[in-house]
C-alpha cells in the first residue's frame, strides 16, 4: 500500500511551505492538485520536480477511483491544492474518505490554512470556535444561514469573496449585537495584508465608507454569542422605546423598559444600540 500525503502549501508568502513539504512533493511518485498550473509554479519555485494530475470538483469522482487503484498498487501520492490546506474548501474529501475505507495511511503535512492564521491573529477567543466556509451568495440564503448561527457561542469564521464583503457586513449588522467583535482579515501573508478587529458597527461603518479596501482574499472571524435572552423585541416595545428615548435618556429608557418587560439589560440595550443604528445607517 502507498501512503496519501495532504501536503499544505502557501496562502500567499511561497517561504510558507515547510521543508518537510518540499521533501515529500520530490519524494512521491505523482502529486495530485485542483489547479495543474498554480501547482506547476509552485514546484517550479522550489526546483521541484514532478508529475502532476488533476483532481477537482468536476472529475474528483472519477479520479478518485483511479488514485485509490494507484495507492493500493504502492504508489505514494501528494494531494495540494491551489492554496492552503487541502480539503478546507477544497477538493480531496472523497479521497481520504475511500483511502480510510481501503486502509490506506492518510499522512498531513500541516501547514498555511486562511482559517486559522485570521483566527490566531485576530484578538478573538481561540478556546472554541467553528468554521462555516463561505457563506451562500444568495442573499436570502445568507440572510437564513446567518439567521440560524447568531445563537452561536463558539467563534464563527467565514470565507468570503471581496465582491460580497459589504452585503454580509450590512447583513450581520442587522442580525448580530451592535457590540460583538468581528475580525475582517485580508490578503494574509501578502503585501496588502490588512487584519482589522472592532465592533460589528465599527467594521461595518469602516469598509461603508474604505470601498477601496474590499479587495482580495477575505477571511471573516466574528465572536460568539453572549446572549441567552430567549424574550423577543416586538414591535410594540421599540415604538415604546422610541417615544421614552424622545423624552429622557437612552439608558433611562433602558431602565423603565427593562422593569416593564422583565428583559435583560444588556440584551436590550445592544437590540436598542442596534436599532437606532440602522435607522441612521439607512
Ligand atoms: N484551502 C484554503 C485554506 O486552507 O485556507 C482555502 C481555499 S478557499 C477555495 C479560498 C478562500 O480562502 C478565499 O476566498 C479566502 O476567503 C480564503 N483565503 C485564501 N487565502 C487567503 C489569504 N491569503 N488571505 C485571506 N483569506 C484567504
Amino acid at each position: 500500500m502507498g501512503l496519501l500525503y495532504i501536503v499544505s502549501t502557501p496562502i500567499g508568502n511561497l517561504q510558507d511551505l515547510s521543508y518537510r513539504s518540499v521533501n515529500i512533493l520530490k519524494s512521491v511518485d505523482f502529486i495530485i492538485t485542483e489547479n495543474i498550473h498554480h501547482t506547476k509554479i509552485l514546484l517550479k519555485n522550489f526546483s521541484i520536480i514532478n508529475k502532476i494530475y488533476s483532481l477537482n470538483k468536476i472529475n474528483e469522482k472519477k479520479n478518485t477511483i483511479k488514485y485509490i487503484k494507484k495507492l493500493k498498487k504502492g504508489y505514494n501520492i501528494a494531494l495540494v491544492s491551489k492554496a492552503g490546506t487541502p480539503l478546507i474548501n477544497d477538493p480531496g474529501f472523497l479521497l481520504v474518505k475511500k483511502s480510510h475505507k481501503k486502509n490506506i495511511r492518510v499522512v498531513p503535512i500541516p501547514g498555511p490554512c486562511a482559517a486559522i492564521a485570521a483566527l490566531c491573529a485576530s484578538g478573538i477567543k481561540t478556546s472554541s470556535f467553528c468554521y462555516e466556509g463561505f457563506l451562500s451568495s444568495n442573499k436570502n440564503f445568507k440572510k437564513k444561514k446567518i439567521k440560524k448561527i447568531k445563537k452561536e457561542k463558539r467563534t464563527i469564521i467565514f470565507y468570503e469573496s471581496p465582491k460580497r464583503l459589504i452585503q454580509t457586513l450590512k447583513i450581520l449588522s442587522q442580525e448580530i449585537e451592535p457590540t460583538r467583535k468581528i475580525t475582517i482579515a485580508r490578503e494574509l501573508t501578502k503585501i496588502w495584508e490588512q487584519i482589522i478587529t472592532g465592533t460589528m458597527q465599527e467594521i461595518f461603518l469602516f469598509f461603508k465608507k474604505n470601498v477601496n479596501l474590499r479587495k482580495g482574499e477575505i477571511v471573516i472571524i466574528l465572536e460568539g454569542s453572549k446572549i441567552y435572552q430567549k424574550k423577543k423585541i416586538t414591535q410594540n416595545m421599540k415604538k415604546i422605546f422610541q417615544i421614552l428615548s424622545s423624552e429622557i435618556s437612552f439608558s433611562n429608557s433602558i431602565k423603565i423598559m427593562q422593569k416593564i418587560y422583565g428583559i435583560k439589560k444588556n440584551f436590550l440595550y445592544n437590540k436598542m444600540i442596534q436599532e437606532k443604528f440602522l435607522n441612521e445607517v439607512d
